[in-house]
């Protein structure tokens, strides 16, 4: 028989997999995929074995638990000054990854165009074609990765259906500023664009301001906001997110949830419930944490052959490695810093269209100090 062609042509095994198997491989610190090299906090861990060993464990209601939902609205409400119906408005779903895809799907249509930000994490694309739609790809450039409006409105076209954007911004940690947000007011006033506000790294943030779309009432009524709690409570393996809209974008988003996967996985939605009520500062607590990670990082790292600007939001460091090998693209770099320094790291130019001439690597400094430290003096070395 014939098998049908692919669907996605562009679309092979993901960067993180790749970096994770080389590392394992060659018994490399990983300091690419990102994830967090310690657990959650313990008074969660015990939550979720509660709720397993208390018969919590058939379906969840399909937009997710009501008291999670509830802890969502309290939350934006507090941090963002937004109101939400959290009947309505909020949808529990199994990561953003599912969020991000149900979210496209739900208003993406054959011919659609969707602006997306190069680098752009990788599960945008994908999507779109999937719907018929093509991604425009807009770059953004060293050291700051800010968004040129003027670009922006220019890649406009009576086809823009969505802007996808993500701040804080993986791979770069680049961050949205108020500013920027009035300019996005004032270029979609009267327009029916939607947006796609990829905010999972909304808690770690080191100038203390997350710019969420939800704190601007005309962005919030064209706005799909996604989180995850896999980033804000170090527990990335079970993906767990959601999904913040107005009702008629949210009404359309749960039909595609509910035949995605109808509902996300109960114990974890309830122990999560009872962590964000009993424990209100872990979030506010966060921004310092990794800011302290970030810093012992940059501060080992001064010595190095790298040079970089310290990140401004995220789990994730860019280095610039030109000094050291000025001739070797990123993909061969981070390859070769695995297998022979002993280092993991993920290369830039896979989240472009089209990448520039520049010598990026990707670090996460989501780990134990003692694993940073040790990653460091590897990379020193060289
Ligand atoms: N968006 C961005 C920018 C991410 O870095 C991640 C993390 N993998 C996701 C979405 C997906 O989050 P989740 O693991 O909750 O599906
Ligand atoms: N978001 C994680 C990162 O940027 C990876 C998630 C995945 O492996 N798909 O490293």
């Amino acid at each position: 028989m014939q098998y049908p062609p692919t669907k996605l042509p562009k679309v092979g095994i993901t960067i993180f997999t790749e970096m994770s198997q080389l590392a394992a491989e060659y018994g490399a610190i990983n300091l690419s995929q990102g994830f967090p090299d310690f657990d959650g906090p313990l008074a969660l861990l015990d939550r979720v074995t509660y709720y397993l060993e208390n018969g919590f464990n058939q379906y969840a209601p399909m937009a997710g638990v009501v008291g999670l939902r509830n802890a969502i609205a309290l939350k934006v409400e507090k941090l963002y000054g937004c109101e939400v119906d959290s009947e309505t408005e909020v949808t529990v779903t199994s990561g953003a990854t599912e969020a991000l895809f149900s979210a496209i799907g739900a208003v993406v249509c054959a011919g659609d165009e969707v602006i997306v930000f190069d680098p752009a994490y990788d599960s945008y694309e994908p999507a779109i074609e999937l719907n018929g739609g093509t991604a425009v790809h807009l770059a953004l450039t060293a050291p700051a990765f800010s968004i040129d409006w003027q670009q922006v409105a220019q890649a406009i076209t009576p086809k823009t259906r969505m802007i996808i954007l993500n701040s804080p911004h993986n791979p770069t940690g680049a961050v949205l500023s108020a500013a920027d947000l009035d300019q996005l007011e004032a270029l979609l006033e009267g327009t029916d664009i939607l947006l796609l506000s990829d905010e999972v790294y909304e808690h770690i943030c080191f100038n203390g301001t997350h710019q969420s779309l939800l704190r601007r009432p005309a962005l919030a009524k064209r706005a799909f906001v996604v989180s995850s709690f896999g980033k804000t409570y170090h527990t990335t393996g079970w993906k767990v997110g959601y999904c913040i809209a107005p009702t008629q974008l949210s009404v359309e988003f749960r039909k595609l949830h509910q035949y995605l996967t109808f509902c996300t996985v109960h114990p974890i939605q309830l122990a999560l419930a009872d962590f964000i009520n009993d424990y209100p500062e872990h979030t506010l607590e966060l921004p310092e944490f990794y800011r302290q990670k970030r810093d012992i990082f940059c501060e080992l790292m001064e010595s190095s052959r790298f040079s970089f600007v310290p990140s401004e939001g995220t789990y994730f460091q860019l280095m610039d490695y030109s000094m050291i090998a000025p001739e070797m693209d990123d993909l061969s770099f981070a390859r070769w810093l695995t297998k022979e320094v002993g280092v993991a790291a993920i290369p830039i130019s896979v989240f472009y269209e089209s990448p520039p001439e520049q010598r990026l690597v990707r670090f996460c400094f989501a780990k134990d100090d003692e694993t940073l430290r040790q990653a460091a003096e590897k990379l020193c070395r060289i």
